[in-house]
């Protein structure tokens, strides 16, 4: 089953065709009308009720015709501005939250998610290793003065995780008037220390799009992480991170739980952060997400958890036929490069589908144990695509 995805134009995504979701879109849709002033910030592919994926021959509704819900929801997401500072509860603390305050934490899911850059892309991810945080604080003196002495102390005698923990919490409990002088000071005064740390770019860019906020001065905290196209992060239960800036693929499991505390005009859940995230510090290098290749042509994802992986393929044009085994659970294929022949089985009997930029199929639990790709008459570039699919791949 071919499908057009959902498009959400929250204002935070990139503009007009500069936006990956909108070329994906239009690629996918012959009847999208691109506006160049519309941001296009996410577009959804799987049974989600916020945003469920059409089946292009009948116009139905994905979960309809499935008679079920995808445990993952795979996006593309392109970042303008920075998204907020969040962390997700892990299963148990995510069934409490959803109990005690259900329309904060609209359901008892937990929300795992794995990023792969399309484009050169920008995140926060975890705490600094607690030597570095130090470092920041020595350099920067108005943050080291909104801190206290007492806690810098400490800090500066114990080095470990706790005192990172109480630093964070004066930092994400100051008055905002308190913040905003203390980014204004920085910003004003301490132009060379940002730029012989690599900040200075992302500092201003971010303050511009959020003046004074608490979130800038977790740069000072968090892991500035930069891929390249084709890299990943993984973002598990209580990892502190923020997305500034790329486009990228996303699987998550299907969840809405996002526990916020900055660069963002929703509710802030300062304490509920505070006590869930891991303030355990280390170096951005270790935040990569590495694949295992299966072969010449296929990479996978597999992250620690059973609601998803992604499969990454990556076909030259000279292979002719090349067949990829899989399991038995429904999967959702979207094409990046290249034109192929799809050939799978259907409950309808086997079917044959061209291929190219911006399609997205739906495999289906009959397809397994394996489909083929062939040989497309006109077919030009490496093919290259990612599957996302249950995580079947954790057992095996
Ligand atoms: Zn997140």
């Amino acid at each position: 089953m071919e499908l057009t995805g959902w498009v959400k134009n929250y204002e935070w995504g990139k503009r007009g065709i500069n936006s990956a979701v909108a070329q994906m879109a239009m690629a996918n849709d012959p009847d999208f009308i691109l506006n160049e002033n519309e941001t296009y910030a996410e577009m959804w592919m799987g049974t989600h009720f916020c945003g469920v994926s059409i089946v292009k021959e009948t116009g139905e509704t994905l979960d309809r015709v499935l008679k079920k819900d995808l445990p993952y929801l795979f996006k593309v997401l392109s970042i303008k501005k920075a998204l907020s500072i969040q962390v997700h509860p892990n299963k148990c603390e995510a069934e409490r939250l959803h109990k005690e305050r259900p329309l904060i934490y609209k359901d008892d899911n937990h929300k795992p998610e794995l990023s792969i850059a399309l484009t050169p892309f920008l995140a926060l991810v975890g705490f600094q290793p607690v030597e570095d945080i130090i470092d920041n604080i020595d350099e920067f003196e108005p943050l080291s003065k909104l801190i206290g002495k007492d806690a810098v102390h400490a800090l500066h005698q114990n080095r470990n995780a706790e005192g990172v923990k109480e630093c964070y919490e004066i930092l994400m409990k100051s008055d905002e008037t308190v913040v905003a002088n203390c980014v204004k000071e920085i910003a004003k005064n301490y132009k060379k220390e940002l730029k012989q740390d690599g900040l200075l770019d992302i500092f201003n860019t971010v303050n511009g799009d959020f003046p004074g906020d608490v979130g800038v001065l977790s740069l000072f905290f968090l892991n500035l992480v930069r891929l390249q196209p084709g890299q990943a992060i993984y973002l598990g239960a209580n990892e502190i991170h923020a997305y500034l800036d790329g486009d990228c693929v996303e699987c998550m499991a299907c969840s809405d739980n996002v526990i916020r505390a900055g660069l963002t005009p929703k509710y802030k859940d300062v304490e509920q952060l505070i006590a869930s995230v891991i303030f355990e510090g280390k170096p951005a290098s270790c935040k990569l997400f590495m694949p295992y290749r299966i072969d010449d042509t296929v990479q996978v994802f597999v992250p620690p958890v059973d609601d998803f992986a992604v499969m990454h393929v990556a076909l030259k044009h000279t292979v002719d036929t090349y067949k990829l085994q899989i399991q038995p659970y429904g999967s959702i294929l979207l094409t990046l490069t290249g034109v192929r022949i799809l050939r799978l089985n259907t409950k309808d009997g086997p079917k044959e589908i061209t291929i190219t930029r911006g399609n997205i199929v739906y495999i289906p639990v009959e397809a397994a144990p394996e489909i083929e790709f062939l040989h497309a008459e006109d077919c030009g570039d490496d093919f290259t695509a990612y599957i996302a699919t249950y995580n079947y791949f954790r057992r095996a």
